[in-house]
Formats: C-alpha cells, sequence, structure tokens
C-alpha cells in the first residue's frame, strides 16, 4: 500500500509556528484510518520548538538554501537554516524508508509550501516558490501536493496504487 508523506499541523498536531493547526482533512483522515499516513513536521523534527518566531526565505526558493545559496532566517534575524535542512534530510530518509511517492505538505509554508512561498518581507508577500523540505522531496521525484490540492492528491495516489497492483 502506498504511503503519503504528511504535514503534521494539517493532522491537528499544535506543531504550527504560533502553536496551532490546521484542518481538519477528511481526506487526511480517511489515509490516517488506512494506515497510509507517515505524519512529518520538518521544523520540529529538525530542533525548533514550538511556540518558534516566523521564518521566511529571501525570494522564497528553498532550492536556494539546499544549494547552500540563500538562508533562513527568522522574523528577528536568526538564522535557522541548518534546523530546516535537517528536518528536510528527515522528511527524504522517511521517503525512502517508506517508499513513498506523494506527500501532502502545507501550503505557503518556508518548509513545506509547494507552489507559492512568502518572499523573506515578513509583509504577506507572496512569491512562486517553495519550501527547503518540499523542494528537497520535489528533487528527489516525489509528487508533492498542498491541502488545497487534495483531488489532486486523490487522483495520483490511485495512479500510484494502480502501479503496485
Ligand atoms: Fe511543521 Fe510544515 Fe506544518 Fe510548518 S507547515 S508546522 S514545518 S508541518
Amino acid at each position: 500500500m502506498q504511503k503519503i508523506l504528511v504535514s503534521r499541523c494539517l493532522l491537528g498536531h499544535l506543531v504550527r509556528y504560533d502553536g496551532g493547526c490546521h484542518g481538519p482533512f477528511d481526506l487526511l483522515a480517511r489515509w490516517q484510518a488506512e494506515g497510509r499516513v507517515v505524519p512529518l513536521c520538518p521544523e520540529v523534527a529538525g530542533g525548533l520548538p514550538t511556540p518558534r518566531a516566523p521564518a521566511e526565505i529571501a525570494g522564497g526558493q528553498g532550492g536556494e538554501v539546499l544549494e547552500g545559496r540563500q538562508r533562513v532566517l527568522t522574523i528577528s534575524g536568526d538564522d535557522v537554516t541548518a534546523e530546516f535542512l535537517d528536518g528536510a534530510q528527515q522528511a527524504l530518509a522517511l521517503v525512502r524508508e517508506h517508499g513513498i511517492g506523494l506527500a501532502v505538505l502545507k501550503a505557503r509554508s518556508p518548509s513545506c509550501g509547494n507552489r507559492e512561498n512568502y518572499d523573506g518581507s515578513f509583509t504577506g508577500r507572496k512569491v512562486a516558490g517553495e519550501g527547503v523540505t518540499a523542494a528537497l522531496l520535489r528533487r528527489a521525484g516525489v509528487q508533492v501536493f498542498s491541502e488545497e490540492q487534495l483531488p489532486d492528491a486523490a487522483r495520483a495516489l490511485a495512479a500510484l496504487d494502480a502501479e503496485t497492483i
């Protein structure tokens, strides 16, 4: 059975930077009941506390952080790049361990966002981009969706399940 990596904050875990979470999402609950869900919060896994200061990537491109060309900074200027990279590597390790081809990650997070990201100015301005974990997983061949694309994720899962029958 194909497993799915899912952002913990989408599963009701209180790991968001401000101590909150998102959801519930019926589809994610169903996948959990089926035993498909591998939960991860990359930032907490990387050693950051909850609550924690909001962080952004200048330019919003997690791939540049992976390449050492950009840093992740909190709103007060602390460098949390190492923690973000550690969390992304833990996500990759889980993907490899479980043979995961699909992830549902929180939209617009500097770790998890898959299509859009904040631009590093802490003004709410968004750019096309992705978080550090999302970028690493995509580069490893994982299909990364957000909670705003759950029907697309379900279709991708059905296709992966069909391949493994
Ligand atoms: Fe953790 Fe990702 Fe959710 Fe942020 S968006 S709280 S890093 S799981």
